[in-house]
């Protein structure tokens, strides 16, 4: 990482898209990336890109590439080079070390089938009952790492979503921060290379906002800048599923994007005169960062498409 993107230098305005490559740029990924970038350039700051290919079991070959393409194609520049996760495991293994030091994680033998036996429900599945904090049980090895939640009181005001209160420890439990599949967990990788890149703004979709809480308390514990939040409505289809791959979402067409960056600027509420419907993606840009208002985003956690 060079000198400029460094926390060091810590700009007043820089935000960032950060897609996971488990296919190409669909719909819904597109919303976060028009929004992270309008938001970066009306506020003079700077857009980053960060390819968020932690996970070898989802991540698809090719679809990185093509999702850089895509935003290409879309008119949309990224202002440092690409980040991949893949390449900064040091990082987050320097991060963790820490954690550990200060006695915060802690090893877990718990199967999930185990959780699914002795816990409540949380708002994403099974809140982790705590069963290993006080140690292994007798023979047991240990398959993940957890973090400890407990004081984990968190409020935020997010800029359009509003006010966010969540008790980590009785909404989520203590979470996973290292995979029994040893790979780092998105949490704990996203706050590294926020804060590693200088991130001041997060704008994606409001799916991950029950996450936020869990990002900023790791924040806090290690002692990493904070950030600001923008979560967009998510996309989502007919049934109220989240457009991704699973859903089938189609992909943007490269070669024809200006329909799909037309649909989501009317999805972020930004509606374009007629004439330019048909306009390039330069002049739809240069229109899209005139009359960008945040104000016209509905503020709501989803939205169809
Ligand atoms: N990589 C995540 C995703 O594609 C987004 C992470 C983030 O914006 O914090 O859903």
């Amino acid at each position: 990482m060079n000198e400029s993107s460094s926390s060091a230098a810590r700009p007043h305005y820089r935000g960032r898209f950060a897609p996971s490559p488990t296919g190409p740029l669909h719909f819904g990924s597109l919303v976060a990336a028009v929004g992270s970038y309008l938001e970066a350039r009306t506020r003079g700051g700077e857009w980053l890109v960060r390819i968020e290919d932690l996970d070898p079991p989802r991540v698809v070959p090719g679809a990185a590439d093509d999702i850089l393409r895509a935003l290409e194609a879309c008119g949309m520049h990224w202002d440092a080079p690409i980040v991949y996760q893949s390449a900064r495991e040091g990082a987050y293994h320097a991060a963790l070390h820490e954690l550990k030091q200060r006695g915060l994680v802690y090893p877990c033998a718990c199967s999930r089938r185990e959780i699914a036996d002795s816990a409540v429900s949380g708002i994403e599945g099974h809140v982790y009952p705590g069963t290993c904090r006080a140690g292994l049980p007798a023979g047991k090895t240990a398959r993940a790492l957890r973090l400890d939640t407990r004081g984990a009181a968190i409020e935020f005001t997010d800029a359009l979503q509003g006010s966010v209160r969540q008790n980590v420890e009785f909404a989520i439990g203590d979470f996973v921060v290292y995979r029994a599949d040893h790979v780092f967990a998105y949490q704990l990788a996203v706050v590294v290379d926020d804060a590693e890149q200088g991130i001041t703004d997060i704008v994606r979709g409001a799916d991950l906002l029950d996450s936020t809480p869990r990002q900023i308390f790791l924040q806090r514990l290690l002692g990493l800048p904070q950030v600001r939040y923008m979560h967009l409505p998510a996309a989502v289809n007919e049934n109220g599923e989240k457009l991704s791959k699973q859903t089938l979402a189609p992909p943007i067409d490269a070669d024809h994007p200006v329909p799909a960056l037309v649909a989501a600027l009317h999805f972020l509420g930004q509606a374009l005169p007629p004439d330019l419907n048909a306009a390039r993606t330069d002049e739809i840009w240069k229109w899209a960062i005139a009359n960008w208002g945040v104000e016209r985003i509905p503020r709501s956690r989803q939205r169809p498409v």
